[in-house]
């Protein structure tokens, strides 16, 4: 164990990791550090100790667990963020750590609404052009250069900060969630929009965009997530802390 007590490390870039790393101070025994990957300029607020920046694959997990003496790790990253997801889980059982994954539940399909899922963002560019000619593309901005070559569609996009890449033509909103349902619709109608692009990405902060585009009878290319690795889940803040307060 760590000086202080039981040390944690919470694997971030979430809303939910955010608000984990605040209420833990809930528990006293614990001593906490989380991890960003960097990609936003200006990340929300975080509370704990913050370290920025890839840890270098599972050996330079491996390696920073090791150093800094971390006793449970809980990976709360966002469910598309596969392969650090991947990386903890495998550096967690060489390591012998106790890895929670915080995985928030994903949509469901509602009456009303006209989704057609697909399993990959590349996915979604392929069947695009059979469904949409004006679109609003909400999948952050790793990937926005996958739509680059569809040039008879246009694109409303929306990232947190301006992508590094090549993007699609249209316009670039940069705004950060959660955002309100008069903002999706006004957005939508505005645009005239007719598909949306969403990542199945669940939770609130980012749901009204759905509710929008069912309202509005507006199809919805529903992009699913890819899979979790094994091992120990909960699905919201509150049960994450039920399962660390069982380590003081
Ligand atoms: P990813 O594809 O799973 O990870 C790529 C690499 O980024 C990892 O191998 C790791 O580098 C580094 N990394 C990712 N998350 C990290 C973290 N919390 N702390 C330290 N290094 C991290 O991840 P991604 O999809 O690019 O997402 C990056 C971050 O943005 C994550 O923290 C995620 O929670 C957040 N986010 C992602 C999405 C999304 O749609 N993908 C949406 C909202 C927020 P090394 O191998 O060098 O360690």
């Amino acid at each position: 164990m760590g000086g202080g007590g039981v040390r944690l490390l919470i694997l971030g870039g979430t809303g939910d990791a955010a608000e984990l790393a605040r209420r833990v101070v809930e528990i006293p025994a614990l001593e906490v550090r989380v991890s960003l990957a960097g990609r936003t300029r200006q990340p929300g607020e975080v509370s704990g100790l913050v370290r920025v920046g890839g840890f270098g694959g599972v050996a330079g997990l491996v390696d920073y667990l090791e150093a800094e003496k971390i006793d449970l790790l809980v990976d709360a990253t966002h469910p598309f963020a596969a392969k650090i997801s991947e990386n903890a889980a495998v550096a967690a059982k060489q390591t012998g750590i106790r890895n929670l994954m915080l995985v928030r539940p994903g949509w469901e399909k509602l009456p009303g609404d006209d989704w057609y899922e697909v399993e990959s963002v590349e996915a979604a560019a392929e069947m695009l052009p059979s469904l949409g000619k004006r679109v609003f593309l909400t999948i952050g901005r790793q990937q926005l250069d996958r739509f680059s070559h569809l040039h008879d569609t246009w694109f409303l996009m929306r990232s947190i900060d301006p992508p590094e890449t090549q993007i699609p033509g249209g316009k670039l909103l940069c705004d950060r969630g959660p955002f309100s349902l008069d903002n999706e619709k006004q957005l939508l109608q505005k645009y005239q929009i007719d598909t949306l692009v969403s990542k199945n990405s669940g939770g609130d902060a980012t749901y009204a965009k759905i509710i929008a585009a069912r309202e509005l009878g507006i199809k919805v290319i529903m992009i699913q997530r890819p899979p979790i690795p094994h091992g120990e889940k909960v699905t919201d803040v509150d049960a994450a802390l039920k399962w660390l307060k069982e380590f003081p």
